[in-house]
């Protein structure tokens, strides 16, 4: 069993439906659609035809991930190459390039620089030193190129030490979040959340349109890791976006703020993504380097729930043979430990719900349970569960396929599809005797089922149950 979640970026590399369903084959649970790049209304398609790979009980899960405020350059030819010693030349407010000068598009990065800041360019690789601005808005950068390099549009721009003053929401972030809505994402994610305040106008915005979808705050500022607690406070889930990270902080500071943030999100019972450069290598190659296996192993065993691929599958040469590397990694990580760090959940919210999930995972241990049934119609329930990382597989219960699609990103969770009944009892019966009819429950087998009442999925969590899976097919309470 593998309980870690792999995440994949997609692009221009995997974008195919034949791409798509043999990277789900190769163990990609999420796909991850970067509304970074390219317009929204280009996606719509592509959520088309993931949705369309659920056949035969097979359920897909989207994290849509909104650029948020973020700088970039604009459009230009190229690869264009800066070559240290350079001077070059930034236009600010400007999407396409004129000329050989080096188009930006906020345009309010003129008036807020100074001359002597760093300009870091592609996840920090080139760096520029400012020379000379006026210090005007939609203005000129003067700079000299310190580490050089090639750039292509669209690379991100960090002013390490600057509070960008823009919008956690901005005009680009709301078209894309009314996009991912409309398609029916299943998860949000938040770039760049400096406060708890910044993950506000897209859960509200998630509330109005009268969904619950839940929130993934990414922490790539340093603000964050000052607010981290509030923020995660806030947050559904939590990624380490450590490509922004590692340019606005210290590259040696990362590895600690990764397990900082791991272990505020494992005391809340949440979603630790680790992202970025986890398989970097195998952009280009087949194999990936010791270095790199090590990495994606430390993030499973310091507690992180999911692994990502960024570049690696979004325009990669490999993109399959990547997911199947992580998702051998992850299992060969956890076949070797006795257990997997799960820290129960003591500053979740839902406490109830918490201390229930906690009761019958503590009951499936006792009772050498083999499956834990969790009925839900939000997916609150199993993540709490999966929170305490039992060492049995977890199945949510839900009537909802959106609660379905949303549990492959939590750790060691399935899902199943039933009915809800005015009884809770008979919901939780009916879904063993489905799992037992797909042979994934055996006869003689114990069962903890924890469940709302009176109503299995519409009740608060408040119930935990123990069946056995009697030879003849019926379901008794077991001892
Ligand atoms: P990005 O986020 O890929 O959207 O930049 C991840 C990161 O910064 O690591
Ligand atoms: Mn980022």
């Amino acid at each position: 069993m593998r309980r870690t979640r792999v995440i994949a970026t997609i692009g221009p590399s995997s974008w195919s439906s034949e791409s798509l369903e043999a990277m789900l084959d190769a163990g990609c649970d999420v796909f991850r659609i970067n509304y970074s790049h390219g317009e929204p209304e280009e996606k719509t398609e592509l959520y088309q035809r993931i949705r369309s790979l659920e056949r035969n009980g097979r359920t897909t899960c989207i994290i849509a991930d909104l650029p948020g405020p973020k700088l970039r350059l604009g459009n230009f030819e190229g690869p264009r190459l800066l070559n240290s010693g350079d001077e070059v030349r930034l236009v600010c407010g400007v999407k396409e390039a004129i000329g050989k000068e080096i188009p930006v598009e906020y345009g309010g990065l003129s008036a807020e620089i100074s001359e002597g800041d760093s300009i870091l360019l592609a996840d920090g690789l080139i760096r520029l030193s400012v020379t000379k601005t006026d210090k005007k808005n939609d203005s000129f950068i003067d700079c000299i190129v310190e580490d050089g390099g090639p750039i292509t549009s669209r690379k991100g721009i960090n002013v390490p030490g600057t509070i960008i003053d823009l919008p956690a929401i901005g005009p680009k972030d709301d078209a894309a979040l009314n996009h991912a809505l409309e398609n029916d994402a299943d998860y949000i994610a938040v770039s760049y959340a400096r406060t708890p305040n910044d993950l506000t106008p897209a859960k509200t915005k998630i509330t109005d349109y009268g969904v619950h979808t839940p929130v993934i705050a990414k922490i790539e500022h340093p603000s964050a890791l000052t607010n981290l607690h509030p923020i995660l406070d806030a947050a559904d889930g939590v990624m380490v976006a450590r490509g922004d990270l590692g340019v606005e902080i210290p590259l040696e500071q990362v590895p600690l703020a990764q397990q900082r943030i791991i272990d505020a999100a494992l005391m809340r019972g949440m979603v630790a993504i680790v992202a970025t450069q986890m398989l970097e290598s195998m952009t280009l190659n087949s194999r990936p380097t010791r270095a790199e296996v090590s990495d994606v192993s430390t993030a499973i065993r310091h507690g992180g729930t999911a692994v990502m691929l960024s570049g690696e599958t979004a325009m990669g040469n490999h993109p399959i043979k990547t997911v199947e590397t992580m998702s051998l990694i992850a299992e060969a990580t956890e076949n070797g430990l006795d257990s997997i760090v799960g820290k129960p959940g003591a500053l979740s919210k839902f406490k109830s719900t918490r201390a229930v999930a906690h009761a019958g995972v503590e009951l499936a241990r006792v009772s050498q349970a083999g499956h834990i049934l969790v009925a839900t119609q939000h997916g609150n329930a199993p993540r709490l569960v999966a929170g305490y990382r039992p060492d049995v597989e977890v199945t949510a219960v839900t009537n909802r396929l959106r609660a379905a699609r949303r549990m492959k990103l939590l750790p060691g969770v399935s899902s199943v599809i039933v009915e809800e009944d005015n009884r809770g009892s008979v919901t939780m019966q009916n879904a063993i005797r489905l799992l037992a009819e797909k042979g994934v429950i055996k006869s003689n087998e114990r069962v903890v089922a924890i469940s709302g009442s009176p109503q299995a999925m519409q009740g608060a969590t408040s119930t935990v149950r123990l069946y056995r899976l009697e030879p003849d097919g019926s379901i008794t309470g077991s001892e």
